[in-house]
């Protein structure tokens, strides 16, 4: 049988935001390659599936593993959470076949989109996506903090909405506290900013305060914040974004 390789994301926790593609695409495969956090939140449907569980940090091997089994006849799923192409596992499996075996550029290779943390995150809330938004994560162990800085300061200076993930780990407990210094010298002190962990899921848990009041010790690793743009708003216990934007056609 001729092998293929569908790159997936189990969405933001609850069973009920897995897409039924993804859902159908997890029934089918012989073999699931993925972090072991991710692969546990799927449940077992054949007993003939393998799991290849790793760590974190070797996506690139995870990847290579992936397209090796899939190039071997396997139907392999590979497992992110949230969406598999935003901070996730499908641009490692292009990379992969970029730098890889010429064979796998043919492969049966397929992503499919899943609901992603600033989505669930958002719908927590209200709507703070309304506008114009963007998405910053804010590790640094594939990019220089310098870069982060200045996607940073290029859109608050814009006026996005901007959607921090991995806000902190235990290895990086202070890089979100650095992110709020800079953005206080740019916006205002009032713009509301959010933590949200464990978005869409049953455990989840909302802090609503002020770009002034922001303490970066709030976030963990299951931590999505968002910084409000201009417009951003409260309105009883949510928080929105209107779409009208002043200066905008009556
Ligand atoms: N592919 C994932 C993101 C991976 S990066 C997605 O599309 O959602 C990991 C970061 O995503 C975490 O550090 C956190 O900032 C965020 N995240 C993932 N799941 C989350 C959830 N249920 N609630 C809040 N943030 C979450």
């Amino acid at each position: 049988m001729t092998g293929s390789l569908v790159v997936v994301g189990t969405g933001p926790g609850k069973a009920d935001l897995m897409t039924p593609a993804t859902a159908a695409a997890l029934a089918k495969a012989t073999d699931l390659v993925g972090y072991g956090p991710y692969l546990d939140r799927v449940p077992a449907t054949r007993a003939d599936q393998c799991r290849h569980a790793s760590d974190n940090r070797v996506e690139l091997d995870r990847a290579r593993h992936a397209l090796s089994l899939a190039a071997s006849g396997r139907q392999v799923v590979v497992v992110s959470g949230g969406d598999p192409g935003v901070f996730a596992m499908a641009s490692a499996i292009f990379e992969a076949v970029e730098t890889g075996e010429p064979a796998w550029r043919t492969l049966d290779i397929r992503v499919e989109p899943g609901v992603t943390a600033m989505l669930a995150a958002a719908a927590e809330v209200g709507a703070p996506l309304g506008g114009d938004f963007c998405a910053i994560s804010l590790s640094d162990n594939l990019k220089a903090w310098a870069t982060v800085e200045r996607r940073l300061k290029a859109a608050a200076e814009a006026d996005f909405v901007i959607a921090l993930y991995n806000p902190a780990s235990k290895a990086r407990p202070h890089q979100l506290g650095l992110a709020f210094d800079l953005l206080r010298a740019l916006k205002a002190a009032e713009t509301p900013v959010l933590f949200v962990r464990a978005a869409g899921t049953a455990d989840a848990k909302v802090v609503t305060t002020t770009l002034e009041a922001a303490d970066g010790a709030l976030a963990d690793m299951r931590t999505l914040v968002i910084v409000g743009a201009s417009t951003t708003r409260q309105v009883g216990r949510w928080v929105y974004t209107p779409r009208r934007e002043p200066g905008a056609q009556p």
